[in-house]
């Protein structure tokens, strides 16, 4: 195995909250964004699974991608129950303004919450995170892991860490949003380190 001790990690993402996670998870390693790069990255999500579409990005970054550098890639999204597992693979896409354009983080929120307005037990409203990394150390040497973190869909959106769906989802091992919990905290139960650091036992192999 080559001594990488430190990598340099490209992530296959324009998300900075993405980015800010991985910075704790994975230190010491390094993470940049494309754009840290000069790099335009853009990737149409139209597989049909979380690990296929994670898989996707991360090929299509390693063919733009400079040399030195391994790629990371992480497809995310929240599923929920009562919605037979919506939005499931198309959650950054969920909820459309009557013009038809993509609806604000805050909005989409609010659109989930309207949706499952009928459903007034929690048991009703048991739903899970799901994050699918995909890493390419070199090629024909890719790891991909998937994971999640169970939970339920709040009544109101509460608290202001995190990004995206935080506010309204509810982890079960905790019992309060995810967003409530101090910056950090997350990392101790999000689908995002759970899989970080299945991968990070893959990385290990590598110091
Ligand atoms: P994608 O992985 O770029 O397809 O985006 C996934 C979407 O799922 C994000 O835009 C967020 O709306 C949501 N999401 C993924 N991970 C999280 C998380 O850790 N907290 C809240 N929302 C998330």
């Amino acid at each position: 195995m080559s001594i990488l001790r430190y990598m340099k990690i490209l992530l296959a993402s324009n998300n900075a909250h993405k980015k800010e996670e991985f910075c704790r998870i994975l230190a010491p390693h390094t993470i940049a964004l494309p754009a840290e790069l000069g790099l335009t990255f853009d990737f149409d999500e139209d597989k049909e699974t979380f690990t296929e579409n994670a898989l996707g990005k991360a090929h299509a970054l390693a063919a733009i991608a400079p040399a030195g550098w391994a790629i990371l890639a992480d497809d995310s999204g929240l599923c929920v129950d009562a919605l037979g597992g919506a939005p499931g693979i198309h959650t950054a896409r969920y909820g459309q303004t009557e013009g038809g354009a993509l609806l604000e983080s805050g909005e989409r929120n609010q659109f989930l919450l309207k949706n499952l307005s009928h459903l007034t037990k929690r048991a009703e409203r048991s739903a899970h995170f799901v994050c699918a990394l995909a890493l390419i150390i070199a090629e024909h040497r890719v790891y991909t892991v998937c994971e999640r973190v169970d939970g339920f869909i709040a009544f109101e959106a509460s608290g202001s860490t995190g990004f995206g769906y935080d506010p309204i989802f509810i982890v079960e091992e905790v019992g309060a949003p995810m967003a409530t919990l101090p910056e950090g905290e997350k990392d101790k139960y999000s689908h995002r380190a759970l899989a970080s650091r299945k991968m990070n036992m893959i990385m290990k192999e590598y110091e």
